[in-house]
């Protein structure tokens, strides 16, 4: 979930190069035929660096937005930039087998000595240091989530897309480990999280559960099912990040385009209710978040916490105030379950709008509140009708 806090705060630093209402940097897609290239360049820590992949966006000052072969995107700025050399081949995503072996090396390079295994699953390269059996159940878990996700958006009118990449997700032995990877593969504060997609990688970036400071890592995929079982929140932050990844990968939203937070955060807290017991599907989605539900009845009442819609609306600065995470991340699931239950068709038509939204151009507040007021309507009738029907649900 913090991750996204990790996201906005490279997208603001990213995107305060370019604003749609300003002048703005003409950035073109040029790679029409997919060429792979190899860039070189001097990264932040003047370290030099080749990489082979696709340009996705080219600024008029030279910088560069990549994707190389396993998904991940590499900002490039016109000063780091030393080479750029199209070669004869075509882009092509990492095989699978070669993604994990480049997600094992990159878990050693960081420091992490336990020897790690890879599981492949029909989209899923899992990297654990937890386990076959534990990397085998998330993997399950991940097909059933994906395939639920997509049968409900093709329910619903809207057509996604298969994933381009293998989905690439690290799953660590405990905590500590976790809090060890992550600090140094993202940001000091993305340790303190349960688990985070990375945007820039595409990684998930999970630790075993069923791992107490004082317990054994479950041997079989029944006693993961009963430790999981017990502790339905933990298991909701897995689903929700795998959720962020499946919603990137599979033209929901766009990595680095200018998503409106409560949008991307409600539809991950949509569909993280677990369903642990339904092998076949995910019978659950739209189920009553119980936890969102109470933290949302909570904080509406307390106008130290409460945020206005049309702030949630207009920009996701709310997310990054202490006093009002909670809120906001309550009121996105709230806004995401009333507008699901009572409004799809019009979800999916903003839903469409969002989609063709650039990479790197953020809106202005007035812009996102204007397009979301054209779907939806006026905000403050809204508030109110949404407010009362959440009352009862
Ligand atoms: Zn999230």
């Amino acid at each position: 979930m913090r991750v996204t806090v990790l996201i906005a705060w490279l997208l603001a630093l990213v995107m305060s190069v370019v604003r749609a209402d300003e002048p703005a940097l003409e950035v073109s897609e040029v790679e029409p035929e997919n060429r792979l290239h190899r860039v070189t360049w001097t990264d932040a820590k003047s370290e030099t660096r080749t990489v082979a992949g696709r340009v996705l966006l080219k600024a008029q000052d030279g910088g560069l937005l990549l994707e190389s072969r396993d998904g991940r995107l590499w900002n490039v700025t016109p000063k780091q930039l030393q080479k750029d050399e199209t070669t004869d081949e075509l882009f092509q995503p990492l095989k699978a087998q070669e993604l994990g072996e480049q997600l094992s090396r990159e878990v050693a390079e960081l420091g992490i000595k336990t020897p790690t295994q890879i599981v492949v699953t029909k989209r899923y390269v899992i990297c654990s240091t937890a386990g076959r059996k534990y990397a085998e159940w998330c993997g399950s878990l991940f097909e059933r989530l994906h395939d639920a996700f997509q049968a409900y958006w093709k329910a619903a009118g809207l057509e996604l897309r298969e994933p381009e990449f293998p989905l690439p997700a690290i799953v660590l032995k405990d905590h500590a480990q976790f809090t060890e990877f992550a600090a140094k593969h993202d940001r000091p504060d993305a340790a303190q999280s349960q688990g985070y997609f990375s945007e820039p990688t595409n990684r998930i970036i999970l630790f075993d559960l069923t791992a107490g400071p004082n317990s054994a890592s479950a041997q079989t995929t029944a006693d993961i099912q009963k430790k999981i079982t017990s502790s339905p929140f933990n298991v909701a932050t897995t689903i929700h990040e795998a959720t962020h990844q499946v919603a990137f990968n599979s033209g929901l939203h766009t990595r680095y385009a200018d998503n409106p937070r409560w949008l991307t955060e409600g539809m991950a807290m949509f569909f993280e209710v677990p369903d642990l017991e339904s092998r076949s599907g995910w019978k659950s989605i739209g189920r009553v978040n119980a936890p969102r539900r109470k933290d949302f009845r909570e904080t509406t009442r307390s106008p130290r916490e409460a945020v206005p819609l049309v702030e949630l609306i207009r920009a996701d600065d709310v997310f990054l105030k202490e006093r009002k995470t909670r809120a906001a991340y309550a009121e996105s699931w709230a806004l995401t379950f009333y507008l699901l239950k009572t409004r799809r068709e019009d979800v999916v038509s903003y839903l469409k709008t969002i989609q063709k939204k650039p990479r790197l151009i953020a809106d202005s507040p007035d812009a996102r509140l204007r397009e979301f007021e054209e779907v939806f309507g006026e905000t403050e009738t809204l508030e109110r009708e949404w407010k009362k029907w959440m009352s009862t649900h």
